[in-house]
């Protein structure tokens, strides 16, 4: 399909979305606008950051004991009755909740159908993720509600007794949603969320189906709507299998916004971006995209009469930052080098050299500290403050912030990120703008997050901050099964419809 042809098709779709939806809901308004809360300013640096994982700035180098903090609300982990027949969670890998904003302001195309569920629903204007923000160990938070510091997944780190950067997979010790509501004889499919596959759902198992289609979001959709609607749908080997009933949990994972803020050249038929405008305008116009699609999902919903009986809940495991120009690697190193010390940048599988003083991992946007002497508290912060005065510095997590943030012990002693546009790449990036989220900057970890539809309040705007660890507890009040058994996040009360 030219470019052309599917901007037409998705401009009809949209008007035909919002004619039938109108039509069927009324009082309902698409694109409003204005309605979307713009931030008023964010202020670079720790005090102005609360709740699990936005620590306050009074660390301490080595100060283990430091406790996660404990999470407020209700955290009961008993069944309660279900507030929803059926629950759907979606996960957009990569969308920013800014991304929603762009598209929602005043020139924006609008999302109808995002805004037609947030009317039917609670949307969260400040829901972030943890550290690192790299999608498999925020994947795994999502689905078993437990931060890096419990689940062990962490990506990229530095293993000092082998002297060695080791990278993970997909290892996750803690239980997930989708086991629970296995476990709790309820049915389920996953439709390409990996963090579930063989994690509670299974390609022979048709109660609890997983299934890859691969390919965009809509397809990924079509999939989901044939085992909503009982049609065949093919497993990953070749066989065709037809669910027993209408799964109550199913779960969908698309990854088209995260390879359009990657921009890593032509991807799902959208053109390279060179510039921040193209970039955000590439952005807006995937997330469109993503809504109409959304669209024949709540349409399939509707046509087998169970909208008013499903949750959907839409989040993300991280946001995006951009970036561009000359990398500032070499500074930091020099840096650190007028300090006295000796750092070097390792990849995976890499060793430091014997003379090595201080080991970084990671790179784009971040950058991870290891020490390799007992780092005093002095020398510590005379890094610290050394980088602080850096154009390119965006900020930092001491040990003590990261722990309290949920990391785990091996991402390091110490991370820093860019300020966007700077960023600690491997090279220059002159030609193109590039997109990344391992940072701990705003863009990258501000999620869009809405709850929607059965056991929700309708119409609400939350403000007040949440975590994508809370989904997993979410999930199980809306389908009354109990939490998985690492959840440390909260139920969204603020979300939950009094029944
Ligand atoms: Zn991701």
């Amino acid at each position: 399909m030219t470019r052309k042809t599917l901007e037409l098709s998705v401009a009809l779709f949209m008007l035909i979305t919002g004619v039938i939806l109108t039509s069927a809901v009324p009082g309902i308004r698409f694109g409003s606008r204005g309605s979307v809360p713009v931030y008023s300013s964010y202020v670079r640096g720790h005090d102005q950051m609360n709740n699990n994982g936005m620590a306050s700035h009074s660390a301490k180098v080595g100060d283990d004991r430091v406790k996660l903090e404990e999470q407020p609300g209700v955290n009961c982990k008993v069944p309660h009755a279900p507030g929803a027949t059926y629950v759907i969670y979606i996960n957009w890998d990569g969308f920013a909740y800014r991304y929603y904003e762009w598209a929602n302001s005043p020139s924006g195309p609008g999302t109808p159908v995002l805004n037609y569920l947030a009317s039917r629903g609670a949307l969260f204007t400040d829901a972030h993720n943890g550290f690192p923000g790299t999608t498999v160990p925020m994947q795994t938070s999502i689905v078993t509600g437990a931060w890096p510091a419990v689940h062990g997944n962490t990506h990229l780190y530095y293993d000092p007794l082998e002297n060695v950067v080791k990278q993970m997979n997909r290892e996750n010790p803690s239980e997930t949603i989708a086991e629970v509501v296995a476990k709790s004889g309820l049915s389920s499919a996953s439709v390409q969320q990996f963090a579930l596959e063989g994690r509670g759902t299974w390609v022979d198992d048709p109660r609890h189906l997983y299934v890859q289609p691969s390919g965009s979001w809509h397809n990924r959709v079509a999939e989901a709507i044939k085992i909503l609607k009982q049609e065949g749908v093919k497993t990953g080997d070749g066989q065709r299998v037809i669910v027993p009933e209408i799964p109550r949990f199913l779960a969908i994972y698309a990854d088209d916004l995260d390879a359009t803020g990657h921009n890593p050249g032509i991807s799902y038929g959208f053109s390279l971006a060179l510039n921040y405008e193209a970039w955000k305008a590439n952005l807006i116009r995937k997330l469109v995209y993503m809504d109409s699609g959304l669209g024949l999902l709540v349409d399939a919903l509707s046509d087998l009469g169970i909208l008013d009986q499903t949750a959907i809940i839409l989040t993300s495991d991280h946001g995006m930052s951009h970036f561009k120009g000359e990398t500032s690697l070499p500074d930091v190193l020099e840096t650190l080098g007028a300090l006295g010390y000796t750092a070097e940048i390792l990849s995976a599988g890499e060793k430091a050299s014997p003379r090595t003083d201080i080991v970084l991992v990671g790179g784009d946007l971040s950058l991870q500290f290891y020490f390799r002497w007992d780092v005093t508290v002095r020398e510590y912060n005379e890094i610290v403050e050394a980088l602080q005065g850096k154009p390119y510095f965006g900020g930092y997590m001491s040990l003590h912030e990261l722990a309290k943030a949920g990391a785990h012990p091996n991402l390091g002693s110490l991370v820093i990120w860019a300020e966007p546009p700077y960023h600690f790449g491997p090279s220059d990036l002159l030609l193109r703008v590039g997109g990344q989220h391992n940072s701990g900057d705003r863009s990258s970890r501000q999620v869009f997050m809405l709850l929607s539809g059965a056991g929700i309040r309708q119409g609400i705007v939350v403000d007040k901050p949440a975590a994508i660890i809370d989904v997993a507890p979410t999930i199980s009040h809306l389908l009354g099964v109990r939490q998985p058994s690492d959840s440390m996040g909260r139920v969204l009360e603020e979300a939950i419809a009094a029944h």
